[in-house]
């Protein structure tokens, strides 16, 4: 099951290029990163996130145009369910990974991805000298690897805007 952390929940513009973006915040994560900035995140807290649960957190906040999973806990098949439902409601949907590299069945299931541990002396996405990467995915049912990626990563360095979210 995924887990997220209600009081946690914002609908926010900075962290997918020019969408209005609800973001939630995803909790047991497996990450190790040095200097995470949420610690309790890799604790086993919050509450199970279901269809239901999304349908009303869309409800109370209709107009945005996204959905982002800041993390992605433990539970890659419960992920990918919850990626696919959101789709189906007809918003895009993004994740926010803490790792270097994802399955690829993650990025069949979402338009937005970010990859990459944080890390303090190379900054978060709007440092120049970040690892970190957020990608578009376009996806092509008729083309092998039936997606393809486009680093936005440099919109966050001409806007000097702060993801607030390493
Ligand atoms: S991915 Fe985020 S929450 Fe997880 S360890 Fe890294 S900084 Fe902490």
């Amino acid at each position: 099951m995924i887990k997220y952390v209600p009081q946690m929940t914002s609908v926010v513009i900075e962290e997918i290029p020019d969408r209005v973006t609800l973001a939630v915040s995803i909790s047991n994560c497996q990450g190790n990163c040095v200097g995470c900035h949420s610690p309790f995140l890799r604790t086993d807290i919050g509450e199970v996130l279901t269809e239901s649960i999304i349908d009303g957190l869309l409800a109370a906040n209709y107009g945005v145009n996204c959905f982002l999973f800041l993390g992605e806990g433990d539970d890659l098949p419960s992920l990918l369910r919850l990626a696919r439902h959101v789709h189906e409601k007809g918003l895009e949907v993004g994740l926010y990974s803490g790792r270097k590299e994802v399955e690829k069945e993650i990025y069949y299931a979402f338009d937005y991805v970010k990859i990459g541990p944080y890390i303090e002396h190379f900054g978060p996405l709007n440092s120049r000298t970040t690892n970190q990467r957020l990608y578009k995915v376009e996806h092509t049912p008729s083309e092998k690897p039936y997606y393809r990626l486009t680093d936005l990563t440099a919109r966050f360095w001409r806007k000097g805007i702060d993801p607030n979210i390493p």
